[in-house]
C-alpha cells in the first residue's frame, strides 16, 4: 500500500513550504495537483521533477478511483491544491474519503492556509471561530449575515475581490458595530489587513478597486433581545424582507426563546402585516 500524502503549498509567497513538504513532494511517486500548470512552477523553484497528474473538481469523481488504485499497487501520492491546504474550500475530499475507505493511509503535511493566516492577524477572538468556506451571494448572502447578527462570535470566509464592497453593505446592513478583518493578498507584494469596524471598513472600500484574493474574519457583537422586544426585532426584519423562517432562527438564537414561540410570534406578526396591507 502506498500512502496518501495531503500537502499545505504556499498562498503567495514562495518561501512558505516546509522542508518536510519539499521531501514528500521529491519522495512521492506521483503529485496530484489541482493545476499541474500552477505546481509545476513551485517544482521548478525547488528543482522537484516527480510526476504530475491533475485532480481538481471536475474529474474528483473518476480520478479519486484511479488514484486509490495506484496507492494500492504501492504508489505514495502527495495530493496539493493550487495554494494552502488542500481540502479547504478546494479538491480533496472524495479522494481523502475514498482513501481512507479503502484502508490506505492519509498523513497530513501541514502548512500554510490562507483561513489561518487571516485569523491569526485578525486580532478578533479565536477562541472558537466558525468557518463559512465561500460566502454565497445575492438573497442568500443576507441570511447569511442575519444568522451571525447577535451572536458573539467568530465567522471567517473566502470572497472574491469583486464582491467584496457588495458583500460589506449586505453585512453593515445588520451589523454596522461588528468588528471586522479584512486579510488581502496575504503574504503577497501588495499585502493589507483592513480593520475596524463594518461600517468604517465598508466606507474604506466603497468606491476603491479591490483587487487580488480577500479572507473576511468578522466577530458579531453579542446582543440580547427581550422577550417584550421580540415582536418589534421580528417586525423590522420581516418589513426589510427576510424570510419568515431566517427571522425566527435569527430572533430564537437572539432572544433565547425557544423557537416554537418565536415561530408563533412571528406567524403572528407576518398577519397582522398583512392585515395592514405591508
Ligand atoms: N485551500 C486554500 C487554503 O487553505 O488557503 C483555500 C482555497 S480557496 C479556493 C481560495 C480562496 O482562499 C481565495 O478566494 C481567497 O479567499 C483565499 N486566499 C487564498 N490565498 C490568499 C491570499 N494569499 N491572501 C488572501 N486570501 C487568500
Amino acid at each position: 500500500m502506498g500512502t496518501l500524502f495531503v500537502v499545505s503549498t504556499p498562498i503567495g509567497n514562495l518561501e512558505d513550504i516546509t522542508l518536510r513538504a519539499l521531501r514528500v513532494l521529491k519522495e512521492a511517486g506521483l503529485i496530484a495537483a489541482e493545476d499541474t500548470r500552477h505546481t509545476k512552477k513551485l517544482l521548478a523553484h525547488y528543482g522537484i521533477g516527480t510526476p504530475l497528474t491533475s485532480y481538481h473538481e471536475h474529474n474528483e469523481r473518476e480520478k479519486a478511483k484511479e488514484l486509490v488504485d495506484r496507492l494500492k499497487n504501492g504508489v505514495d501520492i502527495a495530493l496539493v491544491s493550487d495554494a494552502g491546504t488542500p481540502g479547504i474550500s478546494d479538491p480533496g475530499y472524495r479522494l481523502i474519503h475514498l482513501a481512507i475507505e479503502n484502508s490506505v493511509q492519509v498523513v497530513s503535511i501541514p502548512g500554510p492556509s490562507a483561513l489561518m493566516a487571516a485569523l491569526s492577524v485578525s486580532g478578533l477572538p479565536l477562541d472558537e471561530f466558525t468557518f463559512k468556506g465561500f460566502a454565497p451571494s445575492g438573497e442568500a448572502r443576507r441570511a447569511f449575515f442575519l444568522a451571525m447578527k447577535g451572536t458573539g462570535r467568530t465567522y471567517a470566509f473566502y470572497e472574491s475581490p469583486n464582491r467584496l464592497v457588495d458583500t460589506l453593505k449586505d453585512m453593515v446592513a445588520l451589523m454596522e458595530d461588528a468588528d471586522v478583518s479584512i486579510a488581502r493578498e496575504m503574504t503577497k507584494l501588495h499585502e493589507e489587513v483592513i480593520r475596524g469596524k463594518a461600517e468604517e471598513v465598508y466606507r474604506s472600500l466603497t468606491g476603491r478597486e479591490i483587487r487580488g484574493e480577500v479572507v473576511v474574519i468578522l466577530h458579531a457583537r453579542e446582543e440580547k433581545i427581550k422577550e417584550a422586544d421580540m415582536a418589534s426585532e421580528i417586525e423590522s426584519l420581516l418589513k426589510e424582507g427576510f424570510r419568515l423562517n431566517d427571522v425566527v432562527k435569527a430572533v430564537a438564537k437572539e432572544s433565547g426563546a425557544p423557537r416554537a414561540q418565536v415561530y408563533k410570534e412571528a406567524l403572528r406578526v407576518q398577519e397582522a402585516l398583512k392585515g395592514e396591507g405591508k
